[in-house]
């Protein structure tokens, strides 16, 4: 079994459960994917992306609702970036990752898709990567 974290057309994320990779692409193709939100059969597999190199300097003295919007903006702003700026892979990028990292492949700046296990295994090697965030219902206005 395969845990993906997927995501709708309307930017609801939730996780399901797959036999395999195989299982995933049969029932999308089926509309059998639903959005438990939504109900919507637009349904894609969240997209992976390594961290952004720049250091991050957020002081600890932001209120919640300052947070919020920041956060809000940086997800929106994440996303946009990436998908203009980076190399897409697919579901290369697990093997990208790593070949970038053992200095196999030359480093570029990559997203692509990848199960929660090859994130995990990524980040316990020492391989930085982040999910790309959509933006949650509960922070747009
Ligand atoms: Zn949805």
């Amino acid at each position: 079994m395969i845990k993906y974290d997927l995501i709708c057309e309307n930017d609801h994320e939730f996780e399901s459960w797959f036999q395999n990779s195989q299982a995933f692409d049969t029932q999308l193709a089926a509309g059998d994917l639903l959005c438990p939100h939504c109900a919507s059969t637009k349904v894609s597999k969240s997209i992976m992306a390594p961290n952004l190199r720049k250091k991050s300097n957020t002081s600890g003295a932001l209120t919640e609702k300052d947070k919020s919007a920041e956060i809000t903006q940086m997800m929106s702003h994440v996303r946009e970036h990436v998908e203009n700026n980076f190399d897409y892979v697919g579901d290369k990028f697990a093997s990208e990752a790593r070949a970038m990292h053992y200095g196999d492949s030359e480093e570029r700046d990559i997203y692509g898709e990848s199960t929660l296990q090859e994130a995990t295994e990524l980040i316990e090697e020492g391989i930085p990567v982040a999910p790309i965030p959509g933006v949650p219902d509960k922070l747009k206005n």
